[in-house]
């Protein structure tokens, strides 16, 4: 069945929308991630997608801004990097995007180096939550990584990481 714009975005797939002013940029994962570019004034769209524009993935990024997922960006810099600062302001929801992004991407990461990254960004903001409940999810990740590169010294490295983070968290 395919997925629709309604699904996606509650689903949790639609990681951020960014407006300026008429214009709508967002990233929505559905296997791989789309990027998407919406015109709310002419009503044109692109996305990333096989299918260019017209897609789930905008119905997705507008159902976000219906409801009022999104983030107002006004200056010159790049949708992405906007939303990403956004993202680092407030943890909880900055690590519930790097962790999907993170689940996404262990399925396709031939070297481990992306998904090391998205750990070390996921450690980063687990510990401005303050949440020790929040290690779970990085453990769970983890252990699918760990049976994916077992040899790799980073493996050892990334683990430790998570015990620290871990350790500073029970602290509190
Ligand atoms: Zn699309």
């Amino acid at each position: 069945m395919p997925m629709d714009g309604g699904l996606l975005y509650s689903l949790g797939r639609v990681l951020w929308v960014v407006k300026k002013g008429d214009r709508l940029f967002g990233k929505v994962l559905d296997g791989y991630p789309y990027f998407q570019e919406v015109d709310l004034s002419g009503g044109s769209s692109i996305c990333t997608c096989p299918k260019g524009g017209d897609c789930e993935h905008v119905e997705a990024v507008l159902e976000a801004f219906r409801r009022g997922f999104y983030f107002e960006c006004a200056g010159i810099e790049a949708p992405e990097a906007c939303a990403i600062e956004m993202l680092e302001s407030v943890p909880e929801l900055g690590l519930r995007t790097v962790l999907l992004e993170l689940k996404a991407k262990l399925e396709s990461d031939e070297s481990g180096s992306e998904s090391a990254r998205l750990f070390l960004e996921a450690l980063e903001l687990a510990e401005k939550t303050g949440d020790p409940s929040v290690i779970a999810k990085i453990e769970a990740l983890f252990e699918e990584y760990a049976l994916t590169f077992p040899d790799y010294q980073l493996t050892e490295r990334l683990k430790s990481r998570i015990e620290l983070t871990k350790r500073r968290l029970m602290k509190g």
